[in-house]
């Protein structure tokens, strides 16, 4: 099958739209209890390269402030490691916070987190169709979803490069095995309901 016709690229949106202000309510409520202390930013390994710090990612959200949270890279830069979790005095949830931020913003398809966005999903792609991803298939995917010819060309170089080391291979898209597909179906289940 083309790769072409596996991915399904959503027209991205140039604004915040209405729907993204009711999910905030439920974000809101799960860092409600913030006390502004710091340790989450103090504990972010990723906090260096972040536009606004957790600590000021909670203070817009509890102060509703959508289009300062969803113009900053900060949540999109969120590697899931749980160290603000394991260490916020109040016990909140802030990875899952940091997660619900990148599900509106890919729900919503906002411009900001357009690469972000297509770079998931053509890493679950492969994941979903493999078991483990493929990297020449991610990136393959990755670079048809980006409709930019010239993209392959910056990344000829480290290519080049991981391919010297035996890192990645050439390796021709396929559909995999299918084995995990009942259970993507039934997370895509649960999602819904
Ligand atoms: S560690 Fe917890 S209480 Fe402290 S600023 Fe971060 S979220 Fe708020
Ligand atoms: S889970 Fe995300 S926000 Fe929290 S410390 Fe790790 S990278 Fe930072």
């Amino acid at each position: 099958m083309n790769p072409t016709e596996i991915i399904e690229i959503k027209q991205v949106s140039t604004t915040v739209p209405e729907p993204v202000i009711d999910s905030l309510a439920t974000i809101r409520d799960m860092v409600s209890a913030c006390i502004q202390c710091g340790t989450c930013t103090g504990s972010c390994p990723n906090a260096f390269a972040m536009d606004l710090t957790p600590r000021q990612l909670w203070y817009n959200v509890l102060m509703g402030e959508k289009e300062t949270i969803f113009h900053s890279k900060t949540f999109s830069l969120c590697s899931v490691c749980y160290y603000c979790t394991l260490r916020c005095p109040r016990g909140l949830p802030l990875t899952e916070t940091m997660s619900a931020l990148k599900q509106i913003a890919a729900k919503e398809n906002l411009a900001p987190y357009k690469k972000s966005i297509l770079f998931y999903k053509s890493f679950i792609e492969s994941l979903r169709r493999h078991g483990r991803v493929r990297e020449m298939e991610f990136m393959t995917l990755y670079f048809l979803s980006m409709k930019n010819p010239f993209m392959p060309l910056q990344f000829a170089p480290l290519g080049m490069k991981l391919m010297g080391k035996g890192k990645v291979s050439f390796e021709i898209p396929s559909k995999g095995n299918g084995a995990l597909e009942s259970i993507f179906r039934k997370v895509e289940e649960l999602e819904q309901s």
